[in-house]
């Protein structure tokens, strides 16, 4: 039982990524949910991601997100983290090779530091904040541990897919489909994590906004579902 149909919290997913809205729409599916992007708003500034973890960043386009909409936000930040770098690209794997570099600069450079090295343990990590307009938040982490391949090999997913080789696969993440991916990805986790406890995340929301979860309530709730 997962409350009255009728009563809907509307959460927006601070985002204007299709595959992100895609996955969390998925995870959450059944659930009494409105679920939006920022893409069904108009334009709002952009939140300076200039945190040092994963968490930091999560919570700022979270909690930003929230206060300016005035509903609850969800936000993921995510990124690779190897071994041999000490925790590089880390927060900054999204522009490793540059402030405007594309996935293929990122990867190459990464091939490149990594030339030689033999450890080549890495992990994608995640972390999902969701936050309410107060500034009060719930976090959610998922990890994914890895190999980088010596060179890249397939053509899904995106960033650095091509040459993150997942052993318990015996493919790279560029190589498996979407749905497998999501089952062991970082970010798979971290929304499962989430997920497995949605009922509790809607009465804190509830108890942080009263009132929030009748948005779209069209009346009639008082059939017990
Ligand atoms: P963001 O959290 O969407 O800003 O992602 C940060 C960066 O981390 C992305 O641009 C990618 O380079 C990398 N990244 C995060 N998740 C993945 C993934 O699932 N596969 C490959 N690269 C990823």
């Amino acid at each position: 039982m997962k409350g009255c149909l009728h009563m809907l919290t509307m959460i927006v997913i601070a985002t204007r990524n299709t595959g992100k809205t895609t996955e969390i729409r998925e995870l959450l599916k059944g659930y009494p949910v409105d679920l939006k992007n920022l893409d069904d708003f108009g334009p709002i500034p952009p939140v300076v991601e200039d945190g040092i973890t994963f968490e930091e960043n999560a919570y700022k386009k979270a909690s930003f997100t929230a206060r300016v909409l005035g509903i609850p936000a969800i936000a993921d930040d995510s990124g690779l983290v190897v071994e041999a770098l000490d925790g590089s690209p880390g927060v900054y794997s999204a522009r490793y090779a540059g402030e405007n570099a594309q996935d293929a600069d990122n990867t190459r450079k990464l091939l490149s530091d990594m030339l030689g090295v033999a450890n080549r343990r890495a992990a994608f990590e995640c972390v999902i904040s969701l936050a309410v307009p107060s500034g009060a938040a719930l976090t959610y982490e998922g990890r994914c541990e890895g190999l980088i391949s010596e060179s890249p090999s397939g053509t899904g997913g995106f960033g650095y897919d091509p040459v993150f080789f997942h052993p318990d696969s015996g493919k790279t993440f560029a190589e498996i489909g979407l749905e497998e991916k999501g089952k062991v990805s970082h970010r798979g986790r971290a929304l499962k994590e989430m997920a497995n406890e949605f009922d509790k995340v809607l009465l804190w929301i509830n108890q942080q906004m009263p009132g929030q979860d009748k948005q779209g309530c069209m009346g009639n709730c008082n059939t017990g579902l």
